[in-house]
């Protein structure tokens, strides 16, 4: 891409954890030209290194914003991370790409990101004593502890120095967006509740047919991290003005398979709606974007796990609201006295929407096999309401 004056593409160089390795992670970052303060968004793709469609949507992006970028229409800065984890994308053994969790350490590359409200105050006792009665005051306050707590981390590993760098980035950003997908799924998004239904035009022009509220999933995802700062200091320090939590959220793009150009630059003209009818883009859509349905609790999300394993033949197909007791799926018995004569019938716990199944149809004991999107919430959802 032949870059504006006035966008960089920074390289950052990570030292491997073994001899004669390294890795690098590479971002745009597009400056408005022009003078006073602007808001900062930050997108990124491919934390989960084997999720692809992220990576194209972010890809038709950066032409957008360069678009923009050269007809002197941001009114917001850009840092665009297209693939952000080189680790991940490094992890391939027989043939197979695996890119969910860290190889080294077992660690899923979207959770156990830091609580940063525990951090600051573990750093500095202090601070909510000296916040002031002024919001804006507060919030630079608050966001020099993060900077302090950052400076005094001494990451070792090639993903702890990534992680750091990474988030302190994002700690400067007004808007945080992860892009991910599924394994065969439906758009939908993941949001903490207290941002719903203010940001109901990010789900409408995502085109997300589930939008799943949930404040602490149990599993310190990366989305998480910013608007919980604020939403866990307004709780500690009810008498002081402290600033709302960010925007932040997971984009699911869909499933693995649905990297496609159409569909992607679609989506990230989709993206680019968002950003113009929010004000960060000074331009016009030439098209309004659908209504589509609003939030649901996640701990209302049934994630159907196969109580026996087997080929599992599905009776539903992505999208499709079912009612509580409809079948779901059969699983045909691979062992035991009716091993290939028998299928075993799988019912849905809830009624909603399906929006994620699996791929594989081989599945063994306690595999998820599909998700479904209810409005009531679950006994059996609490803690972490993630998958591993
Ligand atoms: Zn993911």
């Amino acid at each position: 891409m032949e870059a504006a004056i006035s966008t960089q593409h920074i390289t950052i160089p990570l030292s491997a954890d073994t001899p004669g390795a390294a890795y690098t992670v590479s971002y745009y970052h597009f400056i408005p030209d022009r003078k006073g303060t602007h808001p900062r968004i930050f997108l990124q793709a491919g934390l989960h290194a084997d999720e692809q469609p992220g990576t194209l949507v972010l890809h038709y992006l950066l032409d957008m914003l360069e678009q923009a970028d050269k007809s002197r229409q941001l009114n917001a800065e850009f840092i665009v991370f297209p693939m952000v984890n080189p680790i991940g994308m490094a992890q391939i053994y027989n043939h197979h790409h695996s890119g969910r969790f860290d190889f080294s350490t077992g660690l899923n590359f979207n959770r156990n990101w830091p609580d940063l409200a525990e951090c600051i105050l573990n750093n500095e006792p202090d601070i909510l004593d000296k916040l002031s009665e002024n919001e804006h005051e507060n919030k630079d306050k608050i966001l020099s502890s993060v900077r302090r707590w950052i400076a005094r981390q001494t990451p070792i590993t090639a993903l702890e120095t990534l992680r750091f760098e990474i988030i302190k980035i994002a700690i400067e950003c007004d808007v945080v967006l992860d892009l991910h997908c599924d394994v065969d799924a439906t758009n939908h998004i993941y949001i903490v509740p207290q941002l719903m239904p203010e940001y109901q035009d990010l789900a409408n022009w995502m085109g997300s047919r589930v939008t799943l509220t949930a404040e602490n999933s149990g599993g310190g995802s990366f989305d998480e991290v910013w608007p919980r700062l604020w939403i866990d200091l307004q709780r500690l320090c009810p008498d002081k003005p402290v600033p709302p939590p960010i925007l932040s959220a997971t984009l699911e793009y869909r499933g693995l398979i649905d990297v496609e150009e159409t569909l992607n630059k679609l989506d990230a003209e989709n993206l680019m709606g968002f950003f113009i009818t929010r004000g960060f883009i000074n331009s016009k859509m030439d098209k309004a974007a659908p209504i589509m349905p609003p939030a649901l609790p996640f701990n209302a999300t049934q994630i159907i796990k196969a109580p026996f394993s087997g080929l599992v033949c599905y009776h539903v197909t992505l999208g499709q609201r079912v009612d509580e007791g409809e079948l779901i799926a059969s699983i045909l018995l691979l062992d035991g006295p009716d091993a290939f004569r028998k299928k075993i019938p799988v019912y849905a716990g809830t009624s909603g929407i399906v929006f994620s199944m699996m791929l594989q149809k081989y599945i063994w004991k306690g595999a998820p096999l599909a998700k479904i999107a209810g409005s009531k919430p679950l006994s059996n959802r609490k803690g972490v309401l993630l998958e591993a």
